[in-house]
């Protein structure tokens, strides 16, 4: 069970003791509690554990101070929204907000080769505005002879060039939990030039060890992309890992299943699962267009595959589009055959714009037609 407290309760208030005390006083019940920072207010909500199915909500639904009591209906109680009776509040991190209601585009390398290209990298970004990009420096490779990423070698200079064109959140995956600690202190090396969203590949999604490493600590949001060959459910389970050890501040990732009926894209693009996760979870919900189809194909009508998946993707209401550019890609070391040019980027985020307004529109009908 969850109390949701009213917005204007503060964390040590007696309010809240009080509520805190009734439910511990039900046998074998004990309470956490949780703050969540929200865009306009933040909310105080008390988990009721062990045995709550005796619990009745009624005294509780009479405290002034409550503003809902919600059954819990999911095994993923964390990022779950049972019912949708629990709003998905969303995350700030280094100035960038993240929820189900926000939009952004990370568009980066896949993995990090060189500074040059890096650095021209960051520099178009900055010319287009964007803010949020993704660098791969622990790269998990189907064959192990294949390039393994640069590892801490390279942070130094991938935070200080994220820092100097104004990048405020770098997608990054690790791969191990020593990985955390790396980019921490390489961050704090740098004087916290940007910031850092913690990737759990696709291949990690029931490293269940990695995790709860990566929910342990709250310096980092954590971006979970869902496992390939898992069901949905089994890749949220695998999710709440990361909130149940201790870390909210997540989004979830789609990035297509793996199945030849997909073919002849790499991966079998899932994007219609943008609205059932964000039913179903508190989460923001990523897309990668760029891993799902992996290959720069071209449709007769002269857009790229991977631009029809990201509509796709957008307009049905994705919160993250995280897409691999490279300004060259044939001398990438990682996934070439699927970054966008460096010079296709304009066209791309044009694009990426129709869609969203698409479903912006979509959603501002809803309020004026009936049905
Ligand atoms: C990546 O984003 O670089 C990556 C390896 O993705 P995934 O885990 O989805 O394969
Ligand atoms: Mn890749």
């Amino acid at each position: 069970m969850i109390i949701v407290m009213r917005a204007d309760i503060p964390e040590n208030s007696p309010e809240l003791r009080r509520v805190v005390g009734l439910a511990e006083s039900f046998p074998g019940i004990q309470t956490q509690i949780h703050r969540i920072q929200g865009a306009t207010r933040s909310l105080t909500e008390v988990y009721l554990l062990g045995p709550t199915g005796v619990v009745p909500q009624a005294p509780f639904e009479e405290f002034e101070c409550v503003e809902q009591v919600v059954r819990i209906t999911q095994k993923f109680r964390f990022i779950g929204r049972h019912g949708g009776a629990l709003e998905a509040v969303g995350f700030e991190y280094n100035d960038v907000r993240i929820s189900q209601e926000t939009f952004h585009v990370f568009a980066g390398v896949c993995a990090v080769d060189t500074r040059e290209h890096l650095e021209t990298t960051f520099k178009a970004l900055q010319r287009l505005g964007i803010v949020t990009t993704r660098a791969g420096a622990y790269k998990p490779r189907t064959s192990p002879y294949d390039f393994q990423g640069l590892g801490a070698t390279c942070l130094p200079w991938v935070f200080e060039l994220a820092g100097r064109y104004g990048i405020r959140v770098v997608a990054m995956e690790i791969t191990h939990e020593s990985h955390i600690e790396e980019v921490r202190r390489a961050l704090d090396q740098a004087g916290q030039p940007t910031g850092v969203m913690l990737q759990i590949g696709t291949r990690n999604a029931q490293n269940f060890e990695l995790l709860k490493v990566a929910g342990q600590q709250t310096d980092f949001p954590v971006l979970f992309k869902r496992g390939m060959g898992i069901t949905l459910d089994d890749s949220l389970n695998a999710c709440e890992y990361v909130a149940s050890s201790g870390n909210r501040r997540i989004a979830f990732c789609l990035r297509g299943m793996k199945t030849n009926l997909g073919d002849p894209h790499r991966n079998f693009v899932d994007f219609a699962h943008v609205p059932v996760v964000k039913r179903l979870t508190r989460l923001p919900v990523c897309i990668d267009p760029s891993h799902s189809v992996g290959r720069r194909a071209l449709g007769p009508d002269g857009l790229l595959d991977i631009a029809h998946a990201t509509a796709q993707g957008v307009i049905a209401g994705a919160n993250m589009v995280l897409v691999d550019v490279h300004p060259c890609p044939e001398k990438a070391l990682c996934d070439g055959p699927q970054a966008l040019l460096l010079e296709e980027l304009p066209a791309f985020l044009a694009d990426v714009k129709i869609a969203r307004d698409a479903y912006e529109r979509r959603l501002a009908q809803l309020k004026v037609l009936p049905g």
